[in-house]
């Protein structure tokens, strides 16, 4: 069994890399795994051959104006949470002072919490000598795994002359360095500029077709919304493993902000939760976060291949959504030995 276990894991790790050292060791009543740990990266859609379902954290920099220990003590809180990864976002909101933090929050990721992280990198203003300076970073600190992302368009940041589109930055990073992972972002109720869903649909293709391995979807409330989806892109021939995007909404002024920003539709519970609870930041809190609970229990029961948690930096919601979904996925994963 413990052999099964370790073959699973060693099949994990990345040809010619160093790798953890196992060792058993006896306590009393069981028996514990101690790795002598050493940095390796991993692929990370080598994980989906083998689990079922992936349960994945993303994080933010601090804004300009906040203390940096913040994150830092976030992060320290967040390493109970056994998440398959965690991916750290790129300028979100413009904060362009921040955006060398990226790597390095992702890179205290893998050296101090030995969790995965993928980093997420835009493209819509930065030029090829900017990405490459950035590979470099990623590459120097053992980054293997990159959200490539466009950004979004704003009026005061200059557009890029050398990338367009997500896909033109995965073409771009696998030419350079086939090393490494790709990972991207998708819509269930279509990206704001696209005309209609199969559109959509057509230049997620092309994302796909430059080298991105896995999708993570923009954050939905209504799962049926997702369920249909994933329909499309079946019928479209994508097969890539797609993490569902979940953020727990637990104020009212969180709801106007992130509805605004995401498009996401608002199902009539919610709405009610909403109304009901909006004298009573407590109750609404626990509700948003049932919410959210029951969200991933559905999307579990419909075999979603990973969730992807939106955690704003919020300890409390994220520990709280992981305990309580904890043994559902332990369920699911349960290791599969060939004998
Ligand atoms: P693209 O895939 O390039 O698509 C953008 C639009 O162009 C779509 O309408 C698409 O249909 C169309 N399109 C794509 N290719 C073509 C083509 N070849 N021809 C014609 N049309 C095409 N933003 C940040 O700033 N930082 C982050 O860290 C960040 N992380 C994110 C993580 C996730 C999981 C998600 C869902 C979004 C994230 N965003 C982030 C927001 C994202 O940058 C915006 O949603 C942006 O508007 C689109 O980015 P994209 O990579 O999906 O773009």
């Amino acid at each position: 069994m413990v052999s099964g276990i370790l073959t699973v894991f060693s099949s994990l790790l990345p040809r010619g890399k160093s790798c953890p050292t196992p060792s058993l060791v006896s306590q009393p009543g069981f028996f514990s795994l101690n790795f002598s740990y050493r940095i390796v990266s991993m692929n990370i859609s080598d994980l989906f051959k083998y689990k079922k379902v992936l349960f994945s954290l993303e994080i933010f920099p601090p804004k300009k104006d906040s203390p940096y220990n913040v994150i830092y003590n976030s992060l320290l809180k967040m390493r109970g949470i056994p998440a398959d990864f965690i991916s750290v976002t790129y300028g979100a909101g413009g904060s362009a002072a921040q955006r060398d933090k990226t790597v390095e929050i992702a890179s205290l990721i893998r050296t101090t919490y030995h969790v995965e992280p993928v980093a997420h990198l835009t493209c819509v203003n930065n030029n090829r000598d900017q990405i490459d300076h950035l590979l470099e970073q990623l590459r120097a600190n053992h980054i293997q795994n990159i959200m490539v992302l466009r950004g979004d368009i704003t009026p005061t940041a200059e557009l890029s002359d050398d990338f367009r589109y997500a896909s033109d930055l995965a073409a771009y990073i696998k030419k350079a360095d086939p090393g490494f992972n790709l990972l991207g972002a998708c819509y269930p109720e279509i990206h704001y500029q696209a005309a209609t869903m199969d559109e959509d649909i057509a230049n997620l293709k092309y994302k796909i077709d430059a080298g991105v391995t896995q999708l993570a979807t923009q954050l939905f409330f209504d799962n049926e919304k997702f369920y249909a989806f994933l329909d499309k892109i079946a019928r479209a021939n994508i097969t890539i493993p797609i993490s569902a995007g979940i953020m727990p909404i637990t104020s009212l002024n969180q709801i106007e902000r992130t509805v605004a920003l995401s498009g996401a539709s608002v199902p009539h519970k919610m709405a009610r939760m909403f109304s009901r609870y909006s004298d009573s930041p407590k109750a609404l809190f626990d509700a948003g976060i049932h919410y959210a609970i029951e969200q991933i229990v559905d999307l579990i029961d419909h075999d979603v291949q990973g969730i992807h948690l939106y955690t704003m930096n919020n300890v409390e919601t994220a520990t709280r959504i992981s305990d309580a979904i904890q043994n559902l996925l332990d369920a699911e994963n349960l290791p599969r030995i060939n004998t």
